[in-house]
């Protein structure tokens, strides 16, 4: 089988840029691990950045979003000092969030992608991309009953997240891998409850931190920050519950909103980079080309724009010959990653008491109330925080 484009993965990074390279005529295929069903029920992400709502738009790709997305601008910081909140509307470039759960943009990208004609491949196991740096790189694969098949490409985009095959099928040596686990935990919830506050929920407590984050009107996404060695289920739902109330201050700022908690997950919160993002004809996207805890939620975000990004280097090379585009891909994208980083390595830093091997609790955590004051006292730091937090 053959493809100018094999695309790997059909998350957020591959499917946008299938739709775009559909939608310009360059032949592609997304080749995905797992069957329809999965791909569009895997909730995640769910706050999309003003830059990825009009990317999504320029494309006309936006429709789902448009109708069921809800427009979010406001966090809320319960400290041991009080509570204090940010419109960040009104702050930076004065844009808000879209709340739109991740899984149903798959679904609509999915869709819209099959409605355009687009060839895609469920099942459907990528094992290793060969001869990347050569001119017919090809991605060996296998099916969902182990039998084994060939793609042969002109290019191979890696869109199959941080254990993917793109990542494994770097040579050793041809890139820079950038690790750093951040020493925090998160057990991540997502419960059958609606929202308890019409805010984003920080709470920094002496047990840990614990978010709020709204879904719809009827899901919501809780996070406490645990032990690493916390199993998903450990937890019961009451002692979910009974602690989310405890370090959201439930009795001093009212009640949350129970329900059944329908998935759980354990986040350990790291920050993992591959420099330079391409080896020859093979280009990594979305999470294979960096993972970014979700602390300050970019990753799908990034993951869009690089999908554009590559998308429009994609088709100046195979339509006009012009791979000056893919030549910049890498340093474009990384300053975008770098700057994500950072900001989400700044918000772990407000948000938890880190593990301290040397001895310093006490002068770390006067930083931390430090940082908080200054974000709740000083407006040229709210415009700093409004700007980096809905940007991209
Ligand atoms: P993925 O969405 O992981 O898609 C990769 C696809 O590749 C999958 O479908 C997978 O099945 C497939 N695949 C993997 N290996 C292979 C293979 N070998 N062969 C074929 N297919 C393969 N980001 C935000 O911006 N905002 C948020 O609020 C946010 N919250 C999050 C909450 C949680 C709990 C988590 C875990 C993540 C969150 N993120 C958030 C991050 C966001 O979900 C990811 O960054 C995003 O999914 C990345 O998109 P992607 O397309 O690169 O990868």
């Amino acid at each position: 089988d053959t493809a100018d484009v094999v695309i790997i993965g059909a998350g957020p990074a591959g499917l946008v840029l299938g739709n775009l390279l559909l939608r310009r005529g360059v032949d592609c295929v997304v080749l995905e691990r797992a069957g329809r069903d999965d791909v569009a029920h895997r909730a995640r992400a769910g706050f999309l950045a003003p830059n990825t709502v009009r990317i999504l738009q320029r494309h006309g790709l936006a429709e789902g979003l448009g109708r069921r997305g809800r427009e979010h601008g406001v966090c809320e910081f319960r400290t041991e000092d009080g509570r204090f909140r940010i419109d960040y509307r009104q702050f930076g470039t004065g844009d808000p969030h879209t709340v739109y759960p991740q899984h149903e943009l798959v679904a609509d990208l999915l869709d819209h992608y099959l409605d355009g004609g687009g060839r895609i491949r469920f099942d459907t196991e990528a094992v290793a991309v060969a001869d990347a740096d050569g001119p017919a790189p090809t991605v060996t694969v296998r099916d969902g009953d182990g039998r084994p098949g060939r793609w042969r490409a002109r290019y191979v985009a890696a869109c199959d997240g941080r254990h993917g095959a793109g990542r494994r099928s770097l040579p050793p040596g041809s890139v820079r891998h950038h690790h750093r686990d951040h020493g925090v935990t998160w057990l991540g919830l997502l419960a059958e409850a609606p929202p308890s506050l019409d805010a984003v929920g920080y709470a920094t407590h002496p047990r840990g931190f614990a978010g709020h984050m709204a879904r719809s009107a009827d899901i919501t996404r809780y996070y406490l920050q645990c032990p690493r060695e916390t199993r998903a289920d450990d937890w019961s739902e009451d002692r979910v519950w009974d602690e989310l109330d405890l370090r959201m201050r439930a009795p001093d700022y009212g009640p949350l909103r129970r329900g059944r908690v329908i998935r759980r997950s354990v986040v350990p919160l790291a920050s993992d980079v591959i420099e330079p993002l391409r080896h020859g004809a093979l280009f990594l996207a979305g999470d294979a080309a960096a993972l970014i805890s979700p602390s300050a939620a970019k990753g799908a975000n990034l993951a869009v724009l690089e999908a554009e990004i590559l998308a429009d280097a994609l088709t100046d090379a195979l339509a006009q010959g012009d791979s000056s585009g893919l030549d910049r891909y890498s340093e474009r994208c990384l300053a975008h990653i770098w700057r994500a980083q950072e900001f989400s390595h700044w918000m772990i830093r407000l948000l938890h008491r880190l593990p301290d091997p040397e001895g310093t609790a006490h002068f770390q955590e006067r930083l931390r109330s430090a940082r908080m004051a200054a974000l709740r006292d000083s407006a040229p730091q709210r415009h700093w925080f409004a700007e980096n937090y809905t940007g991209i």
